[in-house]
């Protein structure tokens, strides 16, 4: 398996970046990530208010996948998630849903074996670590790793966790795939702008489809399909989402626009990834389809 060590990442997805490694379709790369902060939060008596916020949610890479061409999708298979022994939740000031109730606070949060987070003592839960940004070099200028946008970048999306299959835009020559901001645990929505944000390393087998095109992020897990769409409205990201799906039920699934749109809306779920309004970042939405006995996959 290929490693990237952390050293070697970008903040920005962008075609002008150099890759960092050059593999075949079907390899295996392992990527170690920084955490979203750059590991400049070390206590909880750094606050968010004191760091450099150009140096935030770096993505390990770029990888140049041979033979991935503008057009083509870049499949993305989600192996074991490892995380560090502790990871930093943060408020933010004038981010996020409950912002005017909250101090500027860090909390230092210890996570036990990749599997289990202490909020304090009393307060322990389950975890299952996740990718916050993913995604290929845009065809046209550079995106900053911290926003959202149909090439992916930092759609948070909580179901991408191992196990999950993530399957991208080709923009460029090559793809210029990246990945980091791993959060050991976020709730849908990540409403106060943070999730359990934690440096660690991610094993990926990254693979290029041909022959098939998809407009923005899609995700695929045992039991479900996900388009995920970001708008700066709420509203627009949701119907984004939505018209994805429709578009993928009436050509896979044979079915009208209005049949397509009634099972969704008695099947499906519309969710949040990231809604911490008022936010710069953009609302990102997925809509979850579940996948149906005797019917067909929705991509591959
Ligand atoms: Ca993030
Ligand atoms: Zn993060």
């Amino acid at each position: 398996m290929h490693y990237i060590p952390r050293e070697q990442s970008t903040f920005a997805f962008s075609k002008d970046n150099t890759p960092v490694l050059r593999i075949k379709s079907g390899e295996q790369v392992k990527f170690q990530t920084n955490d979203c902060f750059s590991n400049q939060i070390q206590s909880e008596s750094d606050l968010v208010t004191s760091i450099d916020f150009s140096k935030v949610n770096p993505a390990t890479g770029p990888v140049y996948v041979e033979g991935a061409m503008p057009g083509d999708v870049l499949k993305v298979e989600i192996g074991q998630i490892t995380v560090r022994e502790w990871g930093v939740i943060s408020t933010l000031p004038e981010m996020g849903v409950l912002w005017h109730r909250a101090e500027t606070r860090t909390k230092i949060v210890p996570v036990e074996n990749s599997s289990v987070a202490h909020f304090n003592e009393r307060i322990h839960f389950p975890v299952d670590p996740m990718i916050g940004v993913i995604g290929c070099a845009p065809a046209g200028d550079a995106v900053p790793c911290g926003l959202p946008g149909d090439h992916g970048g930092n759609i948070d999306n909580h179901v991408i966790t191992k196990g999950s299959i993530v399957y991208l835009p080709v923009n460029v020559e090559g793809a210029l795939f990246g990945l980091g901001d791993v959060h050991a645990s976020m709730g849908d929505g990540e409403i106060g702008g943070t999730g359990i944000e934690i440096a660690g390393e991610v094993e990926t087998t990254i693979t290029v489809l041909k022959g098939k095109s998809i407009p923005r992020p899609f995700v695929e897990t045992s039991d479900s399909w996900y388009t995920v769409a970001s708008h700066e409205e709420t509203q627009n990201a949701i119907q984004i989402a939505c018209e994805d799906m429709q578009d993928l039920l009436v050509e896979k699934w044979d079915l009208t626009p209005t049949d397509a749109y009634l099972l969704m809306s008695v099947a499906g779920d519309v969710q949040m990834c990231q809604c911490c309004k008022p936010s710069p970042v953009d609302v990102v939405s997925r809509f979850r389809m579940p996948k149906l006995e005797n019917l067909p996959r929705l991509l591959d």
